[in-house]
């Protein structure tokens, strides 16, 4: 499979090369030349097998003679091996169409263990036996920073720099990161929100004395490998619902759109999704954009639901791209004017591809607090902040009698005991594998979001790239 830049000139890479560079070189995000599809036959033939054993259909196309199956199999069941819980994203039933999958048996209790268990495992296999080293940055508001560096902890070749709003990331998201003492792991409190420090890594990004001399990759979810590994659960809860017969509504608590964005390529790639719901807390700009096509940022509002705090999202760019014709030159102008003025407008042809399969909702903090009092007292469960805006969305629609709507339950109520207490009166307890969090020693440092101060640090720590 080759990999093309949504914006037209970097260069064309295949899914190793994809993996490594994370970021295109021309401020744009690698998506695969064609998406792969599955037949109604091929998608029932998944019934019954692992999730492993499902990640590796899914996944085989686009990683292409990267790695040999057995290979993919190897890295899938290490990084599988790693959960809590046998079925790795369980399927929990709420009432009659109501489900949560549950995505936080990782080691760090979030969703994106999911993906970057198995992106740390990639990245060893494809820099072993090369002199290459590699520096990974990235901004985190909470989760991907965390899982990132559980990801990569003392492997050989490579190092990262994990950027986090100061005072922004609850204490249990802040420990997970800073209590991880390997050498290879540095953590930055960046003082400004996460946007500033998501623009900052990309200006890091571009500039060719950090890029190219210390060989910086991206682990945030422009890295395309990481939504690849996302896709699977789609598939891997829909079978288990009664797809690909019936089709299967999922509602996803949206940040950087990557999440949500697999599911879009679930769709693509064949799996009957009846609809797809971007769920935002007040930080709306996607709601908006779906809405009435207007993409533009506000000031960031801070909230309950910290890693879905965000102004800017990423990941939407793809969309864009794959909705407006994949012409990269003109996704590349049009990015160009948001980034100049914070605001474009959808092009028909993005707004009216979108309408067919997303829908959205914006939901605020009581509308969240609803949500978690419901799940507690009609089904028994406590749920996350983030996954109660979900579900607050999903309780929203209407959908055709008998097709049930999975709610992404994105993380652990355990790693936002405040906020759960607070809606629903229980505080959730940490789980045995991080029960000592609060005794660890941490180390981080704290720095202005200036390229001068943290490009300085980068290049004193990192390692130089053959
Ligand atoms: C990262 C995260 C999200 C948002 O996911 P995106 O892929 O950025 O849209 C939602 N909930 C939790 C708990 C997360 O960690």
């Amino acid at each position: 499979m080759r990999y093309f830049s949504t914006r037209g000139t970097a260069p064309v890479l295949d899914f190793r090369g994809a993996t490594l560079a994370g970021l295109a070189a021309d401020c744009g995000l690698y998506v695969p030349e064609t998406w792969p599809t599955m037949s109604p036959e091929a998608i029932a033939e998944l019934a019954g097998l692992s999730y492993a054993e499902t990640a590796i259909r899914i996944m085989a196309p686009f990683i292409g003679d990267a790695l040999t199956e057995d290979e993919l199999r190897d890295l899938c069941e290490t990084a599988y091996g790693r959960f809590s819980h046998a079925a790795v994203t369980p399927l929990v039933q709420l009432d009659h169409d109501q489900w949560l999958l549950e995505l936080f048996h990782g080691p760090t209790l979030a969703f994106k263990d999911v993906a970057l268990q198995l992106l740390g495992l990639f990245f060893e296999r494809f820099l072993t036996g090369t002199d290459k080293r590699l520096t990974i940055i990235g901004a985190t508001s909470g989760d991907t920073g965390s899982a990132a560096i559980d990801a990569v902890a003392g492997r050989e070749g490579v190092d990262i720099f994990m950027l986090h709003p100061v005072g922004r990331v609850s204490d249990v998201q802040r420990r997970q990161m800073t209590t991880v003492l390997s050498p290879n792991v540095h953590n930055i409190a960046i003082e400004g929100d996460f946007d500033t420090a998501q623009a900052l890594v990309k200006t890091m990004f571009a500039t060719p004395a950090l890029a190219d001399t210390y060989a910086l990759s991206a682990v945030n979810s422009i890295n395309w490998a990481r939504l690849m590994a996302q896709v699977v659960y789609y598939f891997y809860a829909a079978v288990r619902l009664g797809g690909p017969a019936r089709p299967v509504a999922f509602a996803v608590p949206t940040g950087n759109f990557g999440d949500v964005f697999a599911g879009y390529v679930a769709a693509r790639m064949g799996l009957p999704i009846a609809r797809l719901v971007v769920a935002t807390n007040v930080n709306d700009i996607l709601h908006r954009a779906l809405t009435v096509g207007d993409y533009s940022k506000g000031t960031v509002e801070q909230t309950a639901t910290p890693s879905m705090d965000i102004q800017v999202s990423s990941n939407f760019e793809r969309l864009l791209f794959d909705l407006g014709g994949r012409d990269g030159h003109a996704l590349a102008a049009q990015m160009k004017g948001f980034e100049a003025t914070g605001a474009m407008r959808l092009t028909n042809a993005q707004s009216q591809g979108a309408a067919g399969l997303f829908g959205s909702e914006r939901v605020d903090p009581d509308d969240m607090a609803m949500a978690m009092r419901w799940a507690c007292e009609n089904a028994g469960q406590v749920i996350d902040p983030h996954t109660a805006i979900g579900l607050a969305a999903a309780r929203r629609q209407q959908l055709a009698p008998g097709i049930p709507i999975v709610t992404l339950a994105t993380a652990h109520p355990a790693k936002f005991r405040d906020a759960v207490e607070r809606a629903t009166g229980a505080r959730p307890v940490l789980p045995a594998r991080v029960g000592d969090l609060f005794e660890r020693e941490e180390r981080y440092v704290t720095m202005p979001a200036t390229l001068a101060a943290v490009g300085d640090y980068v290049a004193a720590h990192a390692h130089p790239s053959r």
